[in-house]
């Protein structure tokens, strides 16, 4: 209170100054979105935008809830926790959605299922069977009453660096999740590898798609494109692109 009331302009001029920043990029992120999905035959209803928000401030994810977004992503389990908390703070009438798109640690599971509705980067029998163990006992524990969403993130190029499955264990991986009561099967993600060209990596995710859906008819989700290369994915079928810098700007 104090303190606004002996700096109120310049207080308030930076979160107006961020508010139209965020609506701008915005702007221009749905405005990329639309026209790729038109390019590619698609509608641009299809394709959902996830802010990405790693690294930035709750007080911009607030302002994003403002501005109608209702979806946003975190890489590392603790700093997705603690925003989480604050925006609910901030913002508690807010249908904010939490999914973690980055590699998990099994010990950060039972933390996760508090807070985070989805996890997109799931890559392991291990994995799948933590986040199982988790969600059960979230329910039980009254944390939580819908499963967790899972993706399979697949790995283009089995580059074991990066996080994601071989192509051939996807089927494997998505029957697991598909058996397990607390876990709901969304759909696969992929990260573009950076030595191949986005076109021909989210050709190979889509197909990869198509073979989980035709085994599981609900686990439509296929989360491709990042802000450099949402274009090609919507071109393959992305049905949502993670976005963080072309949004928030550079972190
Ligand atoms: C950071 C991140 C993004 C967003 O990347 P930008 O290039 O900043 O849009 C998308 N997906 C994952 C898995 C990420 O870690």
């Amino acid at each position: 209170m104090t303190a606004s009331r002996e700096r109120p302009e310049s207080a308030d001029a930076g979160e107006v100054d961020r508010r139209a920043a965020l609506a701008e990029a915005l702007a221009a992120v749905r405005a990329r979105v639309a026209d790729a999905a038109r390019a590619a035959g698609r509608d641009p209803a299809e394709v959902g935008l996830l802010a990405v928000t790693k690294t930035w401030p709750a007080s911009d994810v607030a302002l994003l809830c403002d501005l109608g977004l209702d979806a946003f992503g975190e890489n590392k389990e603790q700093e997705g926790a603690a925003k989480a908390a604050e925006l609910a703070a901030l913002r508690p009438d807010a249908a904010a959605r939490w999914r973690v798109v980055g590699r998990l640690q099994r010990n950060k599971a039972r933390s996760l299922v508090r807070w985070s509705h989805a996890v997109d980067s799931v890559d392991s029998a291990r994995l799948v069977d933590a986040l199982e163990a988790a969600a059960a006992k979230a329910v039980d524990a009254g944390e939580r009453s819908d499963p967790l969403e899972v993706l399979i993130q697949v790995s283009v190029d089995a580059d074991p660096g990066r996080g994601g499955a071989p192509v051939a264990d996807v089927p494997d991986l998505a029957d697991r999740v598909a058996a397990c009561d607390h876990l709901h099967l969304g759909g696969v993600m992929a990260v573009a590898p950076q030595d191949v060209e986005p076109a021909e990596a989210f050709a190979t995710v889509w197909e990869v798609a198509e073979g989980v859906r035709a085994a599981h008819p609900r686990a439509s989700a296929l989360s491709a494109g990042m802000s450099g290369d949402l274009e090609a994915a919507i071109a393959h079928g992305s049905t949502c692109v993670r976005v963080g810098t072309a949004l928030l700007g550079r972190r």
